[in-house]
């Protein structure tokens, strides 16, 4: 692929920085800072190195056997996090690759990372992700479980939460958007060490900004609509 195929790619990113800059002029004060995650799920390696070009510094992987498919492609300047549905005996191949697991649900998946953390001589930062829309086909861990997941996970040694996750439900997003703000100040106010609301993504991350986040993950609105064919 030529680089003159990847323009749109300047565009978006160009119409994603704005957006969120305006969010945050209007919704926030004006030194917090939102991180943009570039999820790379079905893109071309090619397409993510001209995301990193311009100036991107953080990609979000879903499936493990994609990403080490795509990784040795990758530019290694930017940093790495895990965003998707992570079974436990798949910790092992990422363990040292990612900075951070966004989607950790269950104390059973903390326990394995622990594992892992502590065999390869480091710490795993992780976010709790929250089922915040109470969805049966999401994963995610209902609110009303989280205190307690929290509080089992920082009893392990390797792992450090740093805060919370979200996907809503795509209507009445900014209900949940509201709910997971709530959640989120309940939450750091009583733990120490959490710095990382990650809700917002193509459809909504300006509202999400509105609400709180620090991190917003895009794939579509940057890359363009995906192709599962492929
Ligand atoms: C795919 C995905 C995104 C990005 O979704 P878009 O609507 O394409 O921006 C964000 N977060 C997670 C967990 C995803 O799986």
């Amino acid at each position: 692929m030529k680089n003159d195929d990847l323009a749109y790619i300047d565009e978006n990113l160009h119409i994603i920085k704005e957006r969120c800059a305006e969010a945050v002029t209007k919704y926030r004060s004006s030194n917090d800072n939102v991180r943009i995650m570039a999820v790379t799920k079905t893109v071309a390696p090619e397409a993510i190195n001209h995301a990193i070009e311009l100036g991107i510094d953080l990609l979000g992987e879903n499936r493990v056997q994609e990403y080490l498919s795509k990784a040795d492609f990758y530019d290694k300047s930017a940093e790495v996090q895990f965003i998707g549905h992570l079974q436990t005996n798949k910790v092992k191949y990422i363990i040292n690759s990612v900075s951070m697991i966004q989607s950790v649900d269950s104390i059973k998946l903390g326990q394995e990372i622990s594992r892992l953390a502590v065999k390869n001589g480091r710490a795993m930062d992780v976010l709790c992700e929250v089922n915040i829309g109470g969805e049966e086909s999401k994963s995610g861990i209902a609110p009303s479980g989280l205190k307690e997941l929290i509080d089992g996970l920082s009893e392990l040694e390797g792992v450090r939460v740093r805060g919370l996750m979200t996907i809503p439900p795509p209507s009445d997003s900014d209900i949940f958007l509201g709910r997971m703000k709530e959640l989120y100040d309940s939450i750091s106010s009583e733990y120490k060490g959490m710095d990382t609301l990650s809700m917002g993504m193509t459809h909504d991350y300006a509202e999400a900004i509105r609400y709180g986040s620090t991190l917003v993950r895009i794939g579509t609105g940057l890359f363009g609509a995906r192709d599962y064919s492929k």
